[in-house]
């Protein structure tokens, strides 16, 4: 038996996973699918430490409407699931005002101060260092109306720790070689990073762990029942697994697993698609994130990888690859150049609280049962600060920020 199950093994679980194992724990992970996959190997494998604005802002809520009558706009809900979206959106409505907006600021840079050092210094002990580039973000627009708050931005960005100036036209342009004349600047995020290929990468933290004494089990994990203080069972479509302490790092799928031992869990999947250009026709030196249409462009090992935008469909709902395929359009306003040959699509599920914040540390109400989900858009970035803090709490010891906010306990 192993000192900890953890159940799910995409980025957050795996390096969940690697880090107990690296404290001398014996972990074993339940993953049904391949371990270090997931949602983050289709993300746009950006390391964004200047993320931290949750989704729900204020103003925003009046904003999403002209939004959701878009279809190529950022942020669409198909309508036969709006009626599912109440709960969600009323707590969304709620984090939106301005106390909690700003909490959420604060809670959101804890995590992001610290989490692309330890990302790196992480990666460096799997022996999988070479898919981690830490050459900057470049954010651009051009609006006029998109810059006039770039200022402000900045102001904020580095009363909570985190490096960012403002960029104008020439400069930008200077960067990026490829950018459009109409492109008017932007914001720079030097201590931004990217991964170059996140499936590789992922899989590679797997293999790491695998090769450190770690064990995976290849199973759905279908329930949580705690026997006692020290005896869990997940129970799987494999049997049962015993463990005296559980990690539940399942994504947006952790829901149908805590929710049955009676915590609320407004988890929602914040669905995001790629466009992969294997032939981009365009060479960029870093991330651009595009502002105006809130995706990015990562130059990757296999080429430029478009990412971004959300769609609230349900996590089981068929994919719209239409907004895979507007994404080139889109880019091609910042890249006159882009080109779309041989592209590949993809879909993916961010697990997505109302407010933005993962659910991370001890559950409220179970000893010996931990969170690490809900981290929406920044899974992949906060991956490796989790997996501190998570061990931190599981060994006793005091983690390096407060984790009062991420409570799950909090709706
Ligand atoms: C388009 C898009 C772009 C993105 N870009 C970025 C980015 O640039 N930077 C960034 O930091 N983040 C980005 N993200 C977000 C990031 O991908 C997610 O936050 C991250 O993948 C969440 O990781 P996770 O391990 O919690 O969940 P997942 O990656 O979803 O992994 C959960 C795992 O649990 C397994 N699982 C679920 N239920 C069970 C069960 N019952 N039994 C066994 N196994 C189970 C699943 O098979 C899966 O492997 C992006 C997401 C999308 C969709």
């Amino acid at each position: 038996m192993s000192d900890v199950v953890v159940v799910g093994g995409g980025i957050v679980g795996t390096v969940c996973a690697g880090e107990l194992l690296a404290r001398g724990l014996s972990v074993t992970v339940i993953e049904r699918d391949e371990p270090g996959a997931g949602t983050s190997a289709g993300s746009a494998g950006y390391l964004s430490d200047g993320e931290i604005f949750p989704l729900a802002q204020p103003g925003v809520p009046a904003r999403i409407l002209p939004m959701l009558a878009d279809p190529q706009g950022p942020l669409v809900v198909r309508p036969a699931y709006l009626p599912r979206m109440i709960g969600w959106g009323t707590r969304f409505l709620l984090a939106s005002r301005s106390r909690r907006f700003r909490a959420g600021i604060r809670a959101m840079s804890s995590l992001n101060r610290v989490a692309n050092d330890m990302l790196f210094a992480f990666a460096k002990r799997a022996g999988a260092e070479r898919y981690l580039v830490r050459d900057g973000c470049l954010h651009v627009a051009y609006e006029r109306a998109t810059l006039e708050h770039a200022e402000a931005l900045v102001a904020t960005l580095e009363a909570n720790g985190i490096a960012a100036r403002i960029v104008d036209a020439s400069s930008a342009r200077a960067m990026e070689p490829n950018l459009s004349a109409s492109v008017l600047g932007g914001v720079f995020y030097p201590n931004a990073a990217r991964c170059t290929d996140p499936f590789e990468f992922g899989r590679a933290l797997a293999g790491a762990f695998r090769a450190g004494g770690g064990t995976v089990v290849r199973a759905a994990a279908q329930a949580l029942v705690q026997r006692a203080p020290e005896q869990w069972i997940v129970r799987t479509s494999e049997g049962e697994i015993e463990a005296p302490r559980v990690l539940v790092a399942a994504g947006v799928w952790s829901r149908e697993l805590v929710q049955p031992l009676g915590y609320r869990v407004p988890l929602e999947a914040a669905r995001g698609y790629h466009l992969m250009l294997p032939e981009p026709g365009v060479q960029l030196a870093r991330t651009l994130l595009f502002e105006e249409t809130h995706f990015c462009a990562t130059p990757m090992d296999r080429g430029l990888r478009l990412a971004g935008t959300v769609e609230f469909a349900g996590v089981d709902a068929a994919p719209d690859y239409r907004r895979s395929e507007m994404l080139l359009g889109l880019a091609a306003r910042y890249l006159p150049g882009i080109r779309g040959d041989g592209a590949t699509r993809w879909m993916g599920s961010r697990p997505s609280f109302p407010d933005s914040l993962p659910a991370l540390g001890a559950a409220p109400r179970h000893q010996n049962l931990y969170f690490a989900f809900g981290h929406e858009k920044l899974g992949l970035t906060q991956s490796a600060v989790t997996a501190t803090c998570v061990a931190d709490v599981i060994l006793g010891r005091k983690p390096p920020l407060d984790l009062t906010p991420f409570s799950l306990g909090r709706f």
